[in-house]
């Protein structure tokens, strides 16, 4: 069974991105559970909670079908203490909205080392930054987004996601989301069913699959190994259909939300039912 949907707005409220998800023919999606540009967000009311729990359960969806994700400037490796402070409270935060939200998952970055530290030194503040997190909530996993590996950004081999999953502590509460157009900006090769089921395999000998916990189906504007990360919709870009096919057909990742990020939303509709065509063929 895959899930399948697209990051949609929440503007208005988060139980108006079930209702966006509903209206896309989605049975999964991601959002923003506050603005992602920003540090600060009011505290969710007891209504808008009540408003995304009824929502969800009137559509039929389950925590597990739903991919929030953190917002944009959480650096959890940040190597200054005071960066590091700011980014953990903020993360809190957003664990914390998970939890109200009645929501299992939290979907992030993992860092930035910004030349400032080694890479395993911030990778190493990440799992810091994480076992921090768990520690003050109850029943939501941090699951670890694969990047592109733009700037210095880690996170874009799968052994870097390894590593932090090694320091985490709890280990049922840390899993892994892969991105397809990360993977591939990474160096990756996805463009056909063989290298995408070699990648998945590596995927799976470096980390396991028994962590991964969603997936982001884009197409790249970049090129393979670019470290550039520019997502395109899917088939029109660098990676091409066969991989979406292969990945909709591997019985390994099963179960998981498997979300657009793709940048034409008004093809979103289409895009999830051509997805579901591959795996039922
Ligand atoms: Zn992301
Ligand atoms: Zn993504």
């Amino acid at each position: 069974m895959k899930y399948l949907g697209a990051h949609v707005s929440a503007a208005g409220g988060p139980d108006q991105a079930v209702l966006r998800a509903v209206e896309i023919g989605a049975d999964a999606f991601a959002l923003f559970t506050k603005n992602q540009r920003q540090w600060r967000a009011k505290p969710l009311d007891d209504a808008t909670v009540e408003a995304f729990r009824r929502a969800c359960q009137e559509h039929g969806f389950g925590p597990g079908q739903i991919l929030p994700h953190d917002s944009y400037l959480i650096n959890l490796g940040h190597p200054d203490a005071e960066g590091l402070a700011k980014s953990r409270d903020a993360f809190l935060d957003e664990m914390q909205r998970c939890e109200q939200l009645g929501l299992t998952l939290l979907n992030f970055h993992p860092g930035s080392h910004l030349k400032k530290i080694s890479e395993s030194e911030c990778l190493t503040r990440i799992a810091e930054s994480i076992n921090h997190a768990l520690d003050k909530t109850r029943g939501v996993t941090a699951v670890i987004e694969n990047t592109a590996g733009q700037g210095t950004n880690l996170g874009w081999r799968f052994e870097h996601l390894a590593e932090i999953i090694e320091q985490v502590d709890d280990k049922a509460r840390v899993g892994v989301c892969i991105d397809t157009c990360h993977a591939f900006a990474a160096g990756y090769d996805l463009r056909t069913a063989e290298a995408c089921t070699a990648t998945l395999d590596e995927f799976g000998s470096v980390v396991g699959f028994e962590y991964l916990r969603g997936m982001h189906l884009n197409d790249a504007k970049s090129q393979l190994a670019s470290r550039v990360d520019r997502h395109h919709s899917l088939g029109q870009g660098n990676i091409g259909l066969e991989a979406f096919t292969t990945l909709m057909r591997d019985p390994r990742i099963d179960g998981i939300p498997m979300v657009l990020e793709t940048i034409e939303p008004e093809i979103w509709a289409e895009e999830i039912a051509w997805l579901r065509a591959q795996a039922t063929d």
